[in-house]
């Protein structure tokens, strides 16, 4: 069996954590670096490493908890006016940790915080949005 990482280790309990919620399938809790009040964290109790590793079943399982879970957090403090959700998959993408996890990051007027925003500075010419399209599609 692969070596069990740390949020495993949450999971079962041998490493502490400040839980918000869990079921059969999913355990939520605060990120230790609280990019803002409230920064949590939810993952699957079933390993996986990344997106790229979820069958349908395990998404249904644990993607269908996002709107929940997101609501809750909210719903927590009416200083929160909006919420970043966001999933780090590979290294490059800046995945640290290799076992799924979803960012839920709250946001608060003037919260100072800098997420990097997808650039709009790169558009393309017809022929080149039409070959990317067409590359993406033939994979379903
Ligand atoms: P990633 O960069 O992989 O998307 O995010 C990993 C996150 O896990 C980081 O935001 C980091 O603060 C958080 N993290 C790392 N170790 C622990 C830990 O032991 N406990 C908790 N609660 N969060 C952790």
């Amino acid at each position: 069996m692969a070596e069990e990482d740390i949020f495993d280790k949450i999971i079962s309990g041998e490493i502490p954590a400040y839980k918000v919620y869990e079921d059969d399938d999913v355990l939520a809790f605060l990120d230790l670096s609280q990019a803002t009040p409230g920064h949590t964290l939810m993952v699957p109790k079933q390993h996986v490493d990344s997106i790229f590793d979820y069958d349908d079943a395990l998404a249904e399982k644990v993607l269908t908890k996002i709107p929940k879970v997101a609501r809750a957090i909210k719903a927590s403090d009416d200083a929160i006016i909006g919420m970043n959700i966001l999933m780090n998959n590979g290294e490059p993408a800046g995945q640290s940790v290799f076992h799924s996890h979803i960012h839920f990051i709250p946001r608060y007027a003037d919260d100072d915080l800098n997420l990097p925003a997808p650039s709009t500075e790169h558009p393309v010419d017809e022929q080149t949005y039409n070959e990317r399209a067409e590359k993406i599609r033939k994979q379903f």
